[in-house]
């Protein structure tokens, strides 16, 4: 698909539609959705910001590229003033009193923020069930999850609802609703763009990560969130990505994909054979592949969810009704921390404050914390020598097609084993994208820490490809 960015752009600046026009136009669509996107709309603000651009266009000035064009907030940043809500009962009425640097960044470029999007609480999920604003439906089969933890973020982009939306990624939270939703997502290099303003889940792997319907829309998003920020210490600066540089692709000639995610019984019949039916498009273009060894998904499965549970809950231990969230008055001040976080948390997120004291509590923290960081070490050492060898490593995004809604809810311990493709390159904290080819759910092109720049080029080699 073109440039939505671009497309808006010229219809702006041609005068062939409003600004106030097209952001109404959206917010009315985003307002009688049945897909359960929209937490909250940002409608006041959205349209005093719409009649600013509109009246520089009357005025003849000239406008940015993304002025006035229309995007969603998964509701898990910070806009000051807004609700933001992490999906929870605890902050349901928690105003944020700052605006996260990434989201800052495009107020500052000029573009307009329509709703803060639906999404699993605290990021907590694969499927965006786990929310008190009702479960997300996929924007292809309302019978279907739409993916998790950005559900609505995905849904909104794909129904075209937003031009572009502002997902967070920790375990594949962009990338996998991205793909149930055919559409493109991007996990940019941990620390590429600051999390200063994203809730924190697991602070070692947590990405902020633009959704869009074409990867020139995630390239501009990209550049212009990017950037070393003081607020954020794991930050670094780096170099802008030019259009033209990305539609260059002949350094790209190797590709490596790991055998044991291919064959293995976990994997769908169908995602098995359209994955290596692309494999052999992508060889008849004359670019070699190589067969890669890898740590078993059960192994990075287990690695990724000891590590999160354990950030999580150190990281939510701030979230007892005393400086945020929604209190309840117990018999004692230690009764009053007990009702509000067991009355407020939803059962997904219990589970993982339970089960990450548990990893960090004194007699087991060696056995299991230290022993889940050993091996995120080993994961990293492993990717930097396959590195050496190949340019992209390509995967499928998950190993089945999306779930129906409901079946998570049943099973989670099978929702946590569907995120098997995805948390590895978290762990390894590597710029990964996921296009809408080549099996159902999408292909995912991984390629080492701060090529961002390679990851796009290789999407755009694909979309003429296969
Ligand atoms: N599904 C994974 C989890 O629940 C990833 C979520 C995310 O990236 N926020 O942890």
């Amino acid at each position: 698909m073109e440039s939505q960015i671009h497309k808006i752009h010229q219809q702006l600046v041609s005068k062939e539609i409003s600004c106030t026009k097209l952001v109404q136009q959206r917010l009315d669509l985003l307002k009688s959705n049945t897909h359960n996107t929209v937490n909250s709309l940002l409608d006041t603000l959205a349209l005093e910001l719409a009649a600013k651009v509109d009246a520089k266009i009357e005025n003849g000035e000239e406008i940015g590229l993304l002025e006035g064009i229309p995007f969603g907030i998964k509701d898990v940043y910070m806009v000051q003033g807004t609700y933001t809500t992490a999906s929870s009962d605890l902050l349901k009425k928690y105003k944020s009193s700052y605006t996260a640097t990434a989201i800052q960044k495009l107020f500052d470029a000029g573009a307009i923020p329509l709703v803060k999007e639906n999404c699993d609480s605290f990021g907590h999920g694969s499927s965006s069930e786990n929310t008190i604003f009702g479960a997300v439906k996929n924007a292809f089969n309302t019978e279907l999850v739409a993916g998790g933890s950005s559900g609505g973020s995905a849904v909104n982009v794909a129904k075209d609802y937003t031009v572009f939306s502002i997902g967070g990624d920790t375990g594949g939270s962009v990338r996998q609703p991205a793909g149930y939703n055919k559409i493109y997502g991007l996990k940019p290099t941990y620390g590429r763009i600051s999390r200063f303003g994203l809730m924190a889940y697991a602070s070692s792997t947590d990405c902020v990560g633009p959704i869009a319907k074409s990867i020139e829309d995630i390239r501009i998003v990209l550049n212009i969130m990017s950037g070393k920020d003081i607020k954020d210490q794991t930050t670094y600066q780096s170099k802008k990505i030019s259009k033209e540089s990305i539609l260059k692709s002949d350094e790209i000639k190797t590709i490596g994909y790991f055998k044991n995610f291919i064959e293995n019984d976990a994997i769908d019949a169908q995602v098995k054979s359209d994955f290596l039916a692309s494999i052999e498009k992508i060889k008849a273009k004359g670019i070699a592949i190589k067969e890669l060894d890898f740590f078993e998904s059960d192994t990075l499965v287990s690695t990724y969810y000891t590590l999160a549970m354990a950030e999580t809950a150190s990281n939510l231990s701030r979230l007892d009704g005393t400086n945020y969230g929604n209190r309840i008055e117990g018999s004692s001040l230690k009764d009053t921390y007990s009702v509000t976080r067991s009355d407020n948390f939803s059962e997904e997120t219990k589970r993982r404050i339970v089960g990450g004291n548990q990893v960090l509590s004194q007699g087991f923290s060696d056995d299991i914390y230290l022993k889940g960081l050993n091996i995120r070490d080993q994961i990293s050492e492993n990717f930097e020598k396959d590195f050496k060898e190949v340019d992209i490593i390509l995967s499928p995004v998950t190993p089945n097609s999306p779930p129906k809604i409901g079946d998570s809810l049943k099973d989670p311990l099978a929702m946590y084993l569907s995120d098997a493709y995805t948390v590895g390159f978290s762990l390894g904290q590597l710029p990964t994208i996921t296009v809408p080819q080549g099996t159902e759910t999408g292909l995912q092109i991984t390629a080492a820490k701060n090529n961002d720049e390679l990851v796009l080029k290789f999407a755009n080699f694909l979309k003429d490809t296969i």
